[in-house]
């Protein structure tokens, strides 16, 4: 198949081009370098199957595709929210462009959604079914709203337009090719404790985050893509459950050096908890996280070295 991956020039997306090119397909990676950099995908360039296309998802685009991926938008609480109507625009414009193009050419259309849209949870562990709490005039609303009202139009253009739509519901994930000064917290522990800084704990540290490796992730992804029993949204990411305190203490451990725990001010709106339910991908996928906590910590720590 012919297959756009927007945003596949980030972290998860270039993961993503990997596995696709590796599946025999031919890929079409349209990013605007935003948070995504070219060293992602430096090494598929020359791949005959592989194509980069430099563009801002907020402006139309034409593509004969038979599938699309829409993963366009920056991830990390700091960069969303450098430019917070940006990021609301290339999430609402940027699923409207891709509804449209999936429209005209009959194409499956998959939406990288994210469990921010159960904002701070008020039921836990969080299920599909549940509506969310989400502060819809904070410093994360234009990342968590404009992710809601993507979903919304998947849903709409399949009910009124018959698009064949996949959403999928993302729980923090981590892994090689994170940007190192992306702000979240996986990268910021392991890139400080590499440089023997202290490593910087927001608020008391008890909050609760589930980490996923990027390749149980992807292919969470691509099972998703090629079933035919659900539209979604389906919640992906590893159910093991970690404070941020359990997060540092492990990192400290497993990188070795000097480096302390500090407590910095908790960001607003920061959620308290945060666990996926995935029987739905359990039953309906036969998904399941396959890699630990520490053992993707370790191989994204290896990866990280590389980079200071
Ligand atoms: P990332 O920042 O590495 O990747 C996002 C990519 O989108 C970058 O390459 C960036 O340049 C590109 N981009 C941003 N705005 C764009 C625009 N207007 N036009 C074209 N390209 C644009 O982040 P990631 O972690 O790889 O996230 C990928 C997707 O998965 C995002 O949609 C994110 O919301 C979603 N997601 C990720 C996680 C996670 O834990 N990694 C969790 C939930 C949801
Ligand atoms: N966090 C932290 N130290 C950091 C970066 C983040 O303690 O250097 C915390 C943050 O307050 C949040 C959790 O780690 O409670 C996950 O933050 P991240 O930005 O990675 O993702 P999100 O909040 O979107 O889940």
């Amino acid at each position: 198949m012919r297959i756009l991956v927007t945003g596949g020039a980030g972290f998860l997306g270039s993961h993503l081009c990997d596995r696709l090119l590796k599946d025999g397909h031919e890929v079409v990676c349209l990013d605007n370098l935003f948070t995504g950099r070219k060293t992602n995908i430096a090494h598929l360039l020359a791949h005959p199957a592989f194509e980069f296309v430099r563009h801002d998802v907020i402006d139309p685009f034409k593509f004969e595709v038979e599938q699309i991926y829409n993963l366009a938008c920056p991830a990390s609480p700091p960069h969303y929210q450098f430019n917070p109507i940006k990021t609301t625009k290339t999430s609402v414009m940027g699923a409207i462009n891709c509804l449209g193009l999936a429209k005209r050419v009959k194409a499956r259309v998959f939406q990288a959604s994210t469990s921010e849209v159960y904002g701070d949870p008020a039921v836990h562990p969080q299920p599909e079914s549940y509506w969310g709490n989400v502060n819809p005039i904070g410093r994360r609303s234009c990342y968590d709203e404009g992710k809601r009202c993507a979903e919304t139009l998947f849903f709409d253009y399949h009910r009124e337009n018959k698009v064949d739509i996949r959403v999928v519901r993302i729980f923090n994930t981590y892994g090689p090719r994170m940007h190192p000064n992306d702000g979240r917290v996986v990268s910021n522990f392991i890139m400080q404790a590499l440089k023997g800084e202290d490593l910087t704990v927001y608020g008391d540290g008890l909050q609760t985050r589930s980490f996923c490796y990027v390749d149980d992730l992807i292919e969470g992804f691509v099972r998703m893509m090629h079933q035919t029993a659900t539209v979604g949204p389906i919640n992906l990411g590893n159910p093991g459950e970690f404070t941020m305190l359990q997060l540092a203490e492990l990192t400290l451990r497993l990188v070795g050096g000097k480096s302390r725990i500090v407590h910095k001010p908790l960001p607003a709106d920061d959620p308290k908890q945060r666990r996926p339910d995935i029987t739905l991908a359990r039953n309906i996928m036969q998904w399941e996280p396959a890699v630990p906590l520490e053992a993707g910590l370790q191989r994204t720590i290896d990866y990280f070295k590389t980079q200071v």
